[in-house]
C-alpha cells in the first residue's frame, strides 16, 4: 500500500456523528457537519449525511464546489465570509453563506439577481473572541440594510468563539446570542430560523443541563473526526478518538549515538532542541516530514519517541530498531490532520469498516424545509 497515508474510518466517524446528533437533538440543537479539515471530501460528506447531517459547511468555496459536483445531497453553507472576488461562485454553489460585511452581502444580492436565484445569509456576531463578527452595537443597522436587498434572505445569526482568543462559549455568551436573536426578531418582525451557536468548543455547554435558549445549530468538525473536545482536547464520552490514522514507512533504522558531533549552529527549522545523552539509541527515519504533516501533532505508539523532523524526514527513537519498509501508525491531532489532508504526498484512504452505509438514507428535497439545497434541486 502507498505511504504516507491517512486511513479514515467512515464507520467510526458515522458513529461519532450519529451519537452527537442524538445527544444534541434532545436539546433541540442540529449539527452542521464541517468538512474543511478533509478538503470538502465527498466521501466524508456522504458519511455525514448518511449519519443524519442535513447541512454541510466549509470555509472554502473550492471544497463546497467539490461536494456540489459529487452531488452530495445536503444544504451547502460557506462558513467563512465570502471573498468579493468569488461572489458568483458563492451564489452558484452555496445555499447559505455566513457574513459580516454589508458590501459583501450587497455583492451576493447582485450576483444572485444575475442568476435569478436567492441566497441565504447568516450574520456572524462578534461576542469577544475577536475573530469574525459584526459588533452587537452595529447589528440592527446591518440587518435593516440587508432586509432591503433583493435576492437575499436573512436566515439567521451565528457566532464563533474559542478560535482566536480561546474565549469560552459558556452560558453567558450563548444567552447574549439568544438575546440578540430576540431583539432582531422583535425590532424587524422577522423569524430567524438558524441560530448557530458555535463550533466543537460549544459541546461542553450544549451537552450540559443549562438553558439552550434560542441556539438550534452547532457547526462541528473536530469533534466528529477526532472525538475530542477542543476546549481541553479530552475524549468525548462514547466517541471514537481513533477514526483517523497516519501511516508512514521506515526508510532507515540504525543504532546511533544520541548526541550529535561537530560544531553546531541552526538546523533546517531553526535552533535544534538541546540533545540529552542517552548513549547509543535505536534511531529510525520515516518518509514523512513537515511537507506532509505537523510532526508536533502526532501521537506515537508506546515505546516510540518522536525526536524531530525536517521537510521530509521524521526521526524517532525506540528500544529496538525497525525493519526498512515497515509501517508505523500514529494518531494525528487537528493540526496534523489538516496538514496531512492538504499534502499532495499523503494518500487518503477512506474505509467503511464498521457498519454505517454512507449512501443511506438519501434525503429528499422536501426533507429540508425552507432552504432547498441546490445539490438536490440541480440533480
Ligand atoms: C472551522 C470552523 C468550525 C468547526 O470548528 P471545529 O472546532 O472543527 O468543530 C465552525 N465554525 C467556523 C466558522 C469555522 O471556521
Amino acid at each position: 500500500m502507498s505511504a504516507p497515508r491517512l486511513e479514515i474510518d467512515l464507520g467510526k466517524i458515522g458513529h461519532n456523528v450519529s451519537t452527537l446528533i442524538a445527544r444534541l437533538g434532545r436539546r433541540g440543537i442540529a449539527v452542521t457537519g464541517i468538512t474543511k479539515a478533509a478538503l470538502g471530501s465527498p466521501e466524508l460528506g456522504r458519511a455525514l449525511v448518511g449519519a443524519g447531517v442535513r447541512t454541510l459547511g466549509d470555509s472554502r468555496i473550492e471544497n463546497l464546489e467539490k461536494l456540489q459536483r459529487a452531488q452530495v445531497p445536503a444544504i451547502l453553507a460557506l462558513i467563512r465570509s465570502p471573498m468579493r472576488s468569488q461572489l458568483d461562485r458563492v451564489v452558484q454553489c452555496a445555499d447559505l453563506s455566513f457574513n459580516t460585511e454589508i458590501d459583501v452581502v450587497a455583492g451576493l444580492s447582485a450576483a444572485a439577481g444575475k442568476r435569478s436565484t436567492t441566497h441565504g445569509v447568516v450574520l456572524m456576531v462578534e461576542l469577544g473572541d475577536l475573530r469574525e463578527g459584526i459588533l452587537p452595537a452595529d447589528l440592527k443597522e446591518v440587518v435593516s440594510e440587508i432586509l432591503q436587498l433583493p435576492n437575499i434572505t436573512l436566515e439567521g445569526l451565528g457566532t464563533n468563539l474559542a478560535c482566536r482568543s480561546g474565549v469560552v462559549p459558556d452560558a453567558a455568551k450563548m444567552a447574549d446570542l439568544s438575546e440578540l436573536v430576540a431583539t432582531i426578531e422583535t425590532s424587524f418582525d422577522v423569524q430567524l430560523g438558524i441560530v448557530s451557536g458555535g463550533n466543537s468548543a460549544n459541546l461542553v455547554w450544549a451537552l450540559g443541563d443549562g438553558r439552550v435558549g434560542r441556539v438550534n445549530d452547532l457547526r462541528l468538525g473536530e469533534s466528529l473526526l477526532l472525538g475530542l473536545d477542543p476546549l481541553n482536547r479530552k475524549p468525548i464520552d462514547g466517541l471514537y478518538t481513533d477514526a483517523i490514522t497516519m501511516v508512514a514507512e521506515v526508510i532507515e533504522s540504525k543504532i546511533k549515538p544520541s548526541l550529535p558531533w561537530g560544531h553546531t549552529a541552526q538546523a533546517a527549522f531553526g535552533p535544534p532542541d538541546a540533545p540529552t545523552d542517552q548513549g547509543l539509541v535505536a534511531q529510525t527515519i520515516l518518509a514523512l516530514g513537515e511537507q506532509d504533516v505537523d510532526p508536533v501533532g502526532l501521537s506515537a505508539p508506546a515505546g516510540i519517541h518522536i525526536m524531530g523532523a525536517s521537510s521530509d524526514h521524521l526521526i524517532l527513537t525506540s528500544t529496538e530498531p525497525f525493519s526498512v519498509g515497515e509501517e508505523l501508525r500514529f494518531t494525528p491531532n487537528y493540526s496534523a490532520l489538516l496538514r496531512a489532508m492538504t499534502s499532495p504526498f499523503v494518500v487518503k484512504e477512506f474505509e467503511v469498516a464498521s457498519g454505517a452505509d454512507p449512501d443511506w438514507p438519501r434525503p429528499e428535497a422536501s426533507d429540508f424545509g425552507g432552504i432547498r439545497p441546490s445539490a438536490i434541486s440541480n440533480q
